[in-house]
């Protein structure tokens, strides 16, 4: 591997002899490597002293292609503290952006949320992740001394679906003044194939997150978890929160796991389980599609509502769960494909639960999408593989213009360059989001816990935040999060792999 893509370098090295491999690399992004050196400086007399904790054996981070890996090992409570601990700059970085996304769009301050945490979600947390969420907040501190508490990180975690699910429905029920146009988010453009669909005939899925360009930079953990309990995971992931979220995610039973929202979806259920909560232990937990099926229907609470693309390899069976409130609906094959941009499809879930819903106007970024997966899905059967998924998850071809043109109906996409927005999710004319990283694996990858995913755009193409800032002055609340997004180059990532440090 050349030093280009590869450009690892060691900056201390902690406890080798019980096995804590401490590396760092250079990303692309020199503010980022100059907060990171910054805080690493700050924080080693602390890190010294509780690199010493027994609840770090077995874990290491190193970082690759735009990425942060990090291995976590053990019981819950250990799985925390080391996530926390060697997660720790990308948290302290990431909870300002993400509690001030939430604050701002809903007008609401972060007692607010603390304080549904509290009340509303933390009660209801299986103990096992209760003890994970504190692990994180006591990994922090003794990296850092932090200050973050346990319903800061309860809030965090739920940052997909207390602003956009439960807050307009709060706003509904307590018939609000002028409340703020909350939307369920648009996040992702998906596929999951199988049988005379691929090159091989087993799965192949992928996946690109489409998000605000000010968290989805901040999107870049590949999370290698081998818990005491459940499957071993291999997911992508967002700093200091337990679910993959975007989602992606594989399991060493099998399961190859994504999902895109459901558009213009409304309903929540105070009484039910978070939906981060949910679908953690979906992946760590299910062998199979009705599994799955099982432990995201336990206490569905409505948040983040999403289609879920489910292969199993075991199988070589797909699914698409479209996990309404009110309805819900379960797909499968063992020869098809299932796309998925953010629309739903079954006639109750439509009626029920996206009753604002339009499945037929093509000019929407759903449809259109939806439009485009039709087209280069059946073109491509029988030959569909992780090559052509990471070109499809690039691709700018936008089927109501029926010309290329990156923007917000195109499967990569780029809402920024949009003077339309995507109204369905309330964001505005060149709002500062779209695809900001993509992944893919297929039936062998899985079988041996591997995936390909590429930080950025998944076309390569990079956003830059000043030139931004400067023409669309709506958006400078951003200026102190939003960063420059640098495309990395598509790069494999298998568990359990350790790096050897290049000089
Ligand atoms: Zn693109």
């Amino acid at each position: 591997m050349s030093d280009g893509i590869r450009r690892i370098v060691a900056l201390s090295v902690l406890l080798l002899g019980t096995g804590l491999l401490w590396v760092a690399g250079r990303s692309n992004n020199d503010e980022v490597n100059a907060k990171n050196d910054q805080d690493a400086t700050l924080a080693a007399n602390s890190e010294r002293a509780a690199s010493n904790d027994p609840r770090l054996k077995g874990a290491y981070r190193y970082e690759q292609g735009g990425w942060v890996y990090v291995h976590l090992e053990g019981d819950p409570a250990s799985l925390g503290f080391q996530h926390g601990f060697l997660l720790a700059p990308e948290i302290s970085d990431a909870f300002p952006a993400i509690s001030t996304n939430m604050t701002h769009s809903t007008k609401r301050d972060w007692a607010f949320f603390r304080e549904t945490a509290r009340t509303m979600l933390w009660p209801k947390i299986d103990a096992e992740y209760q003890q994970e969420l504190q692990g994180i907040v006591e990994g922090l501190n003794a990296r850092t001394g932090s200050n973050l508490d346990i319903y800061d990180i309860v809030a965090m975690n739920a940052f997909e679906e207390l602003p956009d699910y439960y807050v307009p429905w709060l706003n509904k029920r307590e018939q609000a003044a002028n409340p703020p146009n909350l939307k369920s988010p648009g996040n992702c453009s998906a596929f999951v194939a199988t049988g005379s669909w691929t090159k091989d005939g087993k799965i192949v899925i992928a996946h690109n997150n489409w998000t605000n360009y000010m968290n989805g930079e901040r999107w870049r953990i590949i999370f290698d978890i081998e818990p005491k309990n459940g499957y071993r995971m291999l997911m992508d992931g967002i700093p200091g929160v337990i679910a993959s979220d975007d989602d992606f995610g594989i399991n060493s039973d099998g399961l190859m796991v994504t999902e895109t929202t459901i558009t213009q979806f409304e309903g929540w259920d105070p009484n039910g389980k978070a939906e981060f909560v949910r679908a953690r232990k979906a992946l760590q937990y299910a062998g199979s599609i009705d599994e799955y099926t099982k432990i995201m229907l336990d206490g569905n609470n409505g948040g983040y509502a999403n289609d879920w693309l489910i292969g199993d390899r075991k199988t070589n069976e797909v699914a698409q769960l479209e996990l309404g409130l009110k309805a819900y609906k379960l797909w499968r094959t063992k020869d098809g494909v299932f796309a998925g941009s953010n629309w739903a499809r079954d006639p109750k879930v439509l009626k029920q639960d996206t009753p604002q819903f339009d499945p037929n106007n093509l000019e929407t970024s759903p449809n259109a999408r939806r439009v485009r997966w039709e087209q280069l899905l059946n073109e491509n059967k029988g030959k569909l593989d992780v090559e052509l998924a990471e070109k499809m998850l690039g691709d700018h071809f936008d089927s109501f213009q029926k010309k290329e043109e990156a923007n917000e109906r195109t499967l990569c996409g780029h809402v920024d360059a949009s003077p339309r927005g995507v109204a369905v999710w309330a964001w505005g004319q060149n709002y500062p989001g779209g695809a900001v990283q993509g992944k893919a694996s297929d039936s062998a990858m899985a079988q041996q816990l591997r995936f390909v995913a590429r930080m950025g755009h998944p076309c390569g193409e990079s956003f830059q935040a000043k030139p931004f800032l400067a023409a669309h002055p709506d958006y400078a609340w951003q200026e102190p999060y939003l960063r420059d997004m640098p495309a990395g180059p598509w790069t494999e990532f298998h568990a359990g792999e350790i790096p050897v440090p290049q000089h």
